[in-house]
């Protein structure tokens, strides 16, 4: 028997399942976000504004920056490695984890799986450096859950593309270099690498959002952009490439969300051992200890699900349908500690004096991008049934 106090990830000893290389990356992450994300996050979503090519260049220097990818200056990290480093960013703030997700997963994967020799050598060793900034493409204002139905078009004139319509709620395209659009051509979706700064793209700013504040989101304007038949991805056709980078995407999710958690619970813990009322601290009230026990044993279940998820692809045999079930049990059970350990806060809960309010709201968008809770659960179903729900 140990006598050291209980925290929430180490109940069951999960840590002894990690090799030394792992832990050692999850502490490195644990301290950049301890150097450049805490003692400003707070600031940055109040205003709504997050410095995102200087915070890129501080976590391109620990090769955070599609360190999941092999060659082209990325680091080419395990499954597991990366998804400790997601939850520990997502434990500074969500938006923070989904400017990692977008660059590596979603942008740098689409150039690295589909994209050309030349695309790569272009563009992957700068944005893995974090001197090139880079979006994905994919929702527009009319077709979210259903991209299939998506009307940006892509027509061809002599060798050329051109490209028209538009996209919304973007990460990071009012700052991109890059930006990765996904487009209907008389062949089916198609993909391309567009450089930001070709005439006739535009991208503006999502201003009054209420989630996820301290990441950048835009609307992308394509008005006739023309583009060289070079900067097609060659290797992607059909919206399963797309798709198979928001799985990229989503798998990072399944332990970022875990991050905000154990955040959450943390700072409830901490205020409950403090804060006294009926002269003792809350924390040995017997219905506070029930939503830590709660949420406790939801987060360890998350975190044995992800390592589970993780495990099987460093063994290359994670399919989507079992990213859906992490994604949709992870961020819906994070959800629920955020809000949970919100309460235990009272009204210094609703303050940004404390993270888990803004936790709590970034999970509101993360329950909703990368496929929404309902879309995962139509997976599971037609994977369990046979029968597609919403093709
Ligand atoms: C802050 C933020 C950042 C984002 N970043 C990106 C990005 O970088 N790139 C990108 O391409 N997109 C991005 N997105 C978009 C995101 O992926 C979409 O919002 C998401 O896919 C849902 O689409 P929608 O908002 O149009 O909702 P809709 O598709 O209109 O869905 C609305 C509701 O209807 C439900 N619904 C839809 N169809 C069905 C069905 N068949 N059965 C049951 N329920 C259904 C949904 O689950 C949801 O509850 C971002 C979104 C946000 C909020």
């Amino acid at each position: 028997m140990t006598t050291t106090p209980a925290r929430p990830l180490d109940l069951l000893d999960i840590d002894g399942l990690h090799s030394e290389e792992e832990l050692a990356i999850r502490a490195l992450v644990r301290r950049v976000v301890d150097d450049h994300v805490r003692p400003n996050v707070a600031e940055w979503y109040e205003r709504g504004e997050v410095p995102v090519r200087e915070l890129a260049k501080e976590l391109a220097g620990v090769g955070l920056l599609g360190m999941h990818l092999e060659g082209y200056g990325c680091a080419g990290a395990s499954a597991v490695a990366y998804g400790l480093a997601c939850l520990e960013l997502e434990a500074g703030d969500s938006g923070v984890r989904s400017l990692v997700s977008v660059q590596g997963s979603l942008a740098m994967f689409a150039i690295w799986k589909y994209g050309s020799e030349e695309q790569k050598s272009e563009w992957l060793p700068r944005m893995a450096a974090g001197d090139a900034i880079g979006c994905f493409g994919l929702t527009e204002p009319d077709h979210g859950s259903d991209p299939a139905s998506m009307t940006t078009r892509a027509r061809r004139d002599g060798d050329d593309w051109v490209l028209s319509g538009g996209k919304m709620w973007i990460t990071n395209a009012p700052v991109a270099d890059v930006a990765v659009v996904w487009a209907r051509t008389d062949d089916g979706v198609c993909g391309f690498a567009v450089p930001t700064d070709t005439p006739g793209f535009s991208a503006r700013v999502v201003h009054h959002k209420l989630s996820l504040r301290a990441s950048c989101t835009g609307q992308i304007f394509l008005d006739e952009v023309r583009l060289p038949a070079s900067a097609q991805l060659p290797l992607a056709r059909g919206l399963k490439a797309p798709l198979s980078c928001l799985t990229e995407a989503r798998y990072g999710i399944v332990w970022g969300a875990l991050g905000a958690a154990r955040d959450s619970l943390h700072t409830a813990l901490d205020y409950a051992g403090a804060r006294e009322q009926f002269g003792r601290p809350i924390a040995g009230f017997q219905l506070t200890q029930a939503k830590f026990a709660d949420a406790a044993v939801e987060l360890q279940k998350g975190y044995l699900l992800a390592l589970h998820l993780g495990r099987l692809a460093d063994a290359g045999r994670l399919r989507p349908e079992q990213v859906s079930v992490g994604k949709l049990n992870n961020v819906r059970e994070a959800l629920g500690i955020a809000r949970q350990c919100r309460t235990i806060l009272g009204a210094n809960g609703i303050s940004a004096e404390y993270p888990i309010m803004r936790h709590a709201a970034n999970l509101e968008t993360v329950l909703t991008y990368e496929g929404t809770s309902e879309i995962h659960q139509l997976v599971i179903g037609q994977r369990l049934t046979g029968l597609a729900a919403f093709a």
